[in-house]
């Protein structure tokens, strides 16, 4: 592992490449906002000449109370209220939209050298990247959402929140409440009210964790992933 990192950094990994790499999947994240949105071009090509990663994957950089960078609906502790502020970093729907058609583009070029496993990833990002941007051109979710059913998240503080978009706002329950009994939070009667919540559609998200498990459990999502896979 220490040995691939160090590779990494040198910018001679290739993931695959022996037997100690074949299931050793590289793979970086970045966040598109409205900082870095002009040189995505840019970046992306740094990137593609540098590293040889099975998976580039971008995200929308979000506002969210989980990162302090908007102003939450409920107080957030004490320690955290001098940081919370919007900062205004989306990018809009069209602006995304735009991103989203050039990374489509890059991922399906590049999709004959990948490896047959690194594929799928790539099939999901497209169908990933085309939904995200729908979600933020229409403002409303194209798929049901499956948070705190599929997934949840765990706060320092011992709440289990739906997703980190509502982190502070819907928690299923905290731990601490439950002696530590994850298993009796999670069939709790709050839960239960929570999930409904999430069920009613009064959000939407492009939260890239959340819509790749929401595309595992939507068979319509799922056939476009083997189309993409197979598409050449
Ligand atoms: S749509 Fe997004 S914000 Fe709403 S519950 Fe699902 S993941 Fe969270």
């Amino acid at each position: 592992m220490v040995r691939s990192y160090e590779k990494i950094l040198l910018g001679e990994f290739e993931s695959g490449e022996d037997l100690f790499n074949i299931f050793f999947f590289c793979w970086f994240t970045f966040q598109v906002s409205k900082i870095n949105i002009n040189e995505l071009n840019e970046i992306q090509d740094y990137v593609e000449r540098n590293f040889k990663l099975d998976n580039f994957l971008h995200e929308i950089a979000d506002t969210r109370a989980e990162l302090f960078n908007i102003e939450p609906k409920e107080p957030v502790k004490e320690d955290f209220k001098k940081v919370v502020k919007d900062l205004g970093i989306t990018p809009t729907g069209q602006e995304y939209s735009e991103v989203a058609e050039m990374l489509c583009e890059r991922v399906m070029r590049e999709m004959k050298t990948r490896r047959k496993l690194s594929r799928i990833t790539q099939a999901l990002r497209i169908v990933y990247y085309k939904r995200a941007a729908k979600v933020m051109r229409e403002g409303k979710r194209q798929v049901s959402c499956y948070a705190g059913i599929s997934n949840c998240h765990l706060s320092p503080w011992g709440d289990i929140w739906t997703c980190n978009i509502q982190a502070f706002n819907k928690s299923m329950g905290n731990l601490r409440e439950f002696n530590y009994d994850f298993k009796k939070l999670w069939h709790s009667a709050h839960a239960e009210e929570v999930r409904r919540w999430v069920k009613e559609e009064h959000c939407y998200c492009p939260l890239v964790g959340q819509a790749f498990l929401d595309t595992v459990m939507n068979p319509r999502e799922l056939l476009k992933v083997f189309y993409y896979y197979l598409k050449k």
